[in-house]
């Protein structure tokens, strides 16, 4: 295919620090907020409390304190991946983060009453809607990842999907997940509201909760250019540009994906205090976190190899991330200084991927 024009920087994950607002109790209970951190967003800069007398200092690509808008974060954050899927690239978008930091807030906000509170999710499907047209098409699957099955949040009646791997072109796909035509907003705010339900029900089944598994977006779109049409792809690279002036009659398909993550809490569980289910569900979490800060880990060293196999959810990012994909991860923080330890760990798995 025609469309191998790179992007500079491209194998790099970008990565964003999100502090959350404090909230009521934090507010009332002020003691608690000993400054631990220290935002300096113009330097991009965190600055983590070590001790009494010093702090350690570290770089991210942006840094949101916490009276950033939604509307900030997604078109810092989001929106370069989202022209790059539509330019015919996969990507991925990650929140990581302990649980009540604002992963969900930040990725799966609906905004009904108020728009500008929509999350990410919800803006790049109205930006995908808003520059494709109808001869395109914006298909969305809505999945959940739970004990590395993966279920279908809006078939929940299915039992769980698999994933194939295409041994030649190694694209990634979940045959037996629902997809879904979106053709306007307000029908895909209808299907993640449905896909919350489900996922509320699955999750009281499974005695467990949201935050004990990941969630994910897949937005698939296909494009078709004519010949012609073709010069107008957004491709950077002149030399490779020039390829692209194919004189045909026959439409240009250009497929390409973007995946939205809602990770599951980053939270070490005391495992001395779980037992049974919850220990099980810990080291299951563990195993897709770990082996994805393996996987950023590898691409942030520009490594040949990124070690995809390990979990299913490493698998399922495998042509979604690294080559000319690119990704976006967001770690999110807590306010207040009894999220120190937690704080610190999410920051070292950010800076693990720069
Ligand atoms: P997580 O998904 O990481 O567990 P949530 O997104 O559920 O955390 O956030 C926890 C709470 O904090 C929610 O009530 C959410 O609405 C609120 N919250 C998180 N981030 C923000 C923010 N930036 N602005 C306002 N409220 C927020
Ligand atoms: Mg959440």
């Amino acid at each position: 295919m025609l469309f191998f024009c790179s992007f500079k920087d491209s194998q790099r994950v970008r990565v964003a620090v999100r502090l959350r607002p404090r909230n009521t109790d934090e507010i009332l209970s002020d003691a608690d907020f000993a400054d631990y951190i220290e935002l300096q967003p113009e330097l991009k800069r965190l600055k983590l409390r070590k001790n009494n007398w010093s702090f350690e200092s570290y770089r991210f690509d942006e840094v949101f304190t916490e009276t950033a808008s939604q509307k900030r974060v997604y078109e810092v954050v989001a929106k370069p991946v989202v022209e790059s899927v539509l330019s015919g690239y996969n990507g991925t978008i990650m929140v990581y983060g302990q649980t009540g930091t604002g992963k969900t807030y930040t990725v799966g906000t609906l905004g009904k009453d108020d728009a500008s509170e929509r999350g990410i999710m919800v803006r790049t499907v109205e930006d995908i809607i808003g520059n494709t047209s109808a001869s395109d098409s914006v298909e969305v699957s809505y999945l959940q990842l739970y004990m590395e099955s993966i279920y279908d949040l809006l078939a929940p009646e299915k039992s769980s999907i698999s994933i194939h791997e295409d041994p030649k072109s190694g694209e990634v796909s979940l045959p037996g997940a629902e997809v879904v035509k979106v053709q306007d907003l307000d029908s895909f705010v209808e299907l993640l509201e449905l896909g919350e339900a489900n996922r509320h029900v699955a999750n009281t089944k499974l005695n467990t909760e949201s935050s004990r598994s990941h969630a994910i977006l897949m937005v698939q779109i296909r494009r078709s250019f004519q010949g012609k049409k073709v010069e107008d792809a957004t491709c950077q690279d002149k030399n490779i540009r020039n390829e692209l002036y194919i004189d045909s009659d026959k439409p240009m398909i250009q497929k390409s994906k973007l995946l939205i993550v809602d990770l599951a809490g980053s939270e070490r569980i005391d495992k001395s205090g779980s037992e049974g289910h919850l220990l099980e569900e810990a080291k299951f979490i563990n195993l897709s976190l770990t082996s994805l800060g393996k996987c950023i880990n590898a691409l942030a060293e520009k490594s040949p190899h990124i070690p995809t196999r390990e979990s299913k959810l490493t698998r399922l990012l495998r042509d979604s991330f690294g080559g000319s994909s690119r990704t976006s991860l967001i770690i999110t923080i807590g306010p207040s200084a009894k999220y120190h330890a937690e704080t610190s760990s999410t920051v070292m798995f950010g800076q693990r991927a720069m």
